[in-house]
């Protein structure tokens, strides 16, 4: 169980986040939605130990968490993969810093490879690779080192709309295979809804729990579920708590 307690982070005299808490159940995939600059970043470099709270306590089975660990994997935008390392390198990499052995790690690397279906381009460098390929070398580099917890910022934000679908498939696949708890944000409520089993929408100014939405979906979904009319309800609904929740500080600062 991952449980956030209070969370607040101030950067000077900005308030990105106040009195956030939440908790995340072991195997749930949890989405956060919000406008940008609603600390959707900030909550989850909290999580990954990245950044420390101003107040408030992360803890992951009842361990505090006080600074990155391999038990919590964190995936960009960017990707972030190592230029210069091929995908098994790159899904080898926190393997090493592990400390398995040869064997181990080739077999966590195949396996990893085949899940991900990255198996034919498993000597390639990531700059032969299309930008959903690499966002996969990322995930499944994450994975590699079987955190119990994926942590994921906007990974497809930068992929075009069919990459985008395909990624949220695969993710899905993913994590039902490996049984991994997801959390994961984004501001595209139409990937939240399909995603996640909650939707945890924040608030902006400062960044706030506005609403927690129950997605009751079918967990097996695929991509059709998105024109039958619960999704699109969940879909408006969402829609509609993110927008007035933003109206809301614009009107604020008007
Ligand atoms: P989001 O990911 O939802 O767009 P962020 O978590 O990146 O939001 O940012 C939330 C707020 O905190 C923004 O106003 C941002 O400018 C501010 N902020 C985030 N990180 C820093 C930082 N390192 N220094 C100063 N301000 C920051
Ligand atoms: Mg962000």
């Amino acid at each position: 169980m991952l449980t956030l307690d209070g969370i607040g982070r101030t950067f000077g005299a900005k308030t990105a986040l106040q009195d956030v808490s939440l908790s995340v159940g072991p195997g749930q995939f949890v989405c956060v939605v919000g406008a940008s600059g609603s600390g959707k970043s900030t909550l989850l470099s909290i999580v990954a130990g990245l950044v420390a709270p101003s107040s408030g306590t992360v803890t992951l089975d009842g361990a505090p968490v006080t600074g990155p660990g391999p038990e919590r994997g964190l995936v960009c935008q960017s990707g972030a993969v190592y230029p210069w390392r091929t995908v098994e390198r790159n899904i080898a990499f926190g393997l090493e810093l592990l400390g398995l052995t040869r064997s181990e790690r080739k077999a966590r690397v195949d396996w990893y490879l085949a899940e991900t279906g990255l198996e034919p381009f498993r000597r390639s460098l990531p700059k032969q690779l299309s930008g959903g390929q690499r966002q996969r070398v990322a995930i499944a580099r994450a994975l590699a080192c079987e955190p119990g917890v994926l942590l994921l910022d906007e990974p497809f934000g930068a992929l075009d709309v069919q990459t985008k679908e395909d990624m949220q498939l695969f993710l899905r696949r993913v994590w039902r295979d490996t049984g991994t708890t997801v959390l994961m944000v984004t501001h595209d409520v139409e990937e939240a809804v399909f995603l996640g089993q909650r939707v945890v929408v924040l608030a902006s100014d400062p960044g706030r729990v506005a609403a927690d939405v129950a997605v009751d979906l079918p967990d097996d979904r695929d991509l059709g579920v998105k024109r039958e009319p619960p999704f699109l309800a969940l879909r408006a609904q969402v829609e509609d708590l993110v927008r007035s929740y933003h109206r809301r500080h614009a009107g604020a600062v008007a």
